[in-house]
């Protein structure tokens, strides 16, 4: 088999939290294009159809919108559920919801940090181990985790302790369930990415003035755009990348090479 051929998504069924918009609908979208079948799982569910007949109507595929809250156990649980019954099985997930709240450690209210740890960290665990409980018993399957170069370094100027602590988490998470899972073929890797120009970033009144610092500390110099990350976790859903996992890909411009 040519590596195009393994890299292909033909056959394949998934989902994607945090879809709607931003990241998880550039990722969604790609793996429809790679020939997979897809659900758009988000808690906006207006902007998840939307998103869903978009990318229905670009690639051909079976797309379709569900409605959760990933910090929901049994909304995760009825979401894989529905996966599996809707689009015939599961064979990759990508856990990719997150928020991401800026206040000073010294300010931050608990709600705000258990917030950040819930949505970014806490619903990670649900999703992988929800899906992975499914791979497990139906021949394996294939992970990703949205992380971030936060998990790596202290972003500045801006402070969020909680978002920093949430991510490196992530990959942690990831890193245990990839060695718990590595013999049964399941596979579970992340993803870093640097600063990314999505509504997180763009549409915050208070990061949107930050962008111009974030550029002169960045090597590459500008934000990168979230089709920038696709091409990677197809990779990583694909058979192609069978023996990677436990592994998290920086895609950040450079940012954390120093
Ligand atoms: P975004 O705000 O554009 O999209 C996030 C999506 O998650 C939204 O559609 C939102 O409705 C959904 N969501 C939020 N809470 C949810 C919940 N409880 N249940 C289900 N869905 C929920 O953000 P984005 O920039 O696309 O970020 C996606 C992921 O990438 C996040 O985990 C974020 O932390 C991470 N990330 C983003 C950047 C960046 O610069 N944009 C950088 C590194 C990592």
């Amino acid at each position: 088999m040519g590596i195009l051929e393994k890299m292909s998504l033909a056959g394949k069924k998934g989902f994607v939290t945090g879809a709607a918009r931003g990241i998880g609908k550039c990722t969604a979208t790609a793996f429809a294009e790679a020939g997979a079948d897809v659900a758009i799982v988000d808690i906006d569910f207006e902007t998840a159809e939307k998103t869903a007949a978009e990318i229905a109507e670009k690639t051909g595929r079976k797309v379709i919108a569900l409605k959760c809250d990933v910090t929901d156990e049994a909304q995760v649980q009825s979401t894989v559920d529905t996966v599996v019954k809707e689009l015939g099985g599961l064979n990759f997930c990508h856990a990719n919801a997150g928020v991401c709240i800026n206040a000073a450690a010294e300010e931050m209210t608990y709600a705000q940090w258990k917030k950040n740890l819930s949505v970014n960290l806490d619903s990670v665990f649900l999703t992988d181990t929800i899906a992975g409980k499914y791979m497990l018993s139906h021949g394996g399957g294939s992970i990703i985790n949205t992380a971030s170069m936060s998990a790596h370094i202290v972003n500045v100027p801006q402070p969020q302790c909680a978002y920093n602590a949430s991510k490196a988490g992530v990959i942690q998470l990831t890193k245990s369930l990839a060695v718990e899972w590595a013999k049964r073929n399941v596979r579970v890797n992340s993803i870093s990415p640097g600063y990314i120009g999505t509504d997180l970033t763009l549409s915050s009144e208070f990061l949107k003035p930050l962008i111009e610092k974030w550029n002169a500390l960045s090597p590459i110099g500008r934000l990168g755009k979230p089709e920038e990350l696709a091409a990677a976790c197809v990779y990583l859903a694909s058979d192609a990348s069978s023996f990677t996992t436990g592994a998290d890909f920086c895609m950040d411009g450079a940012f954390t090479c120093f």
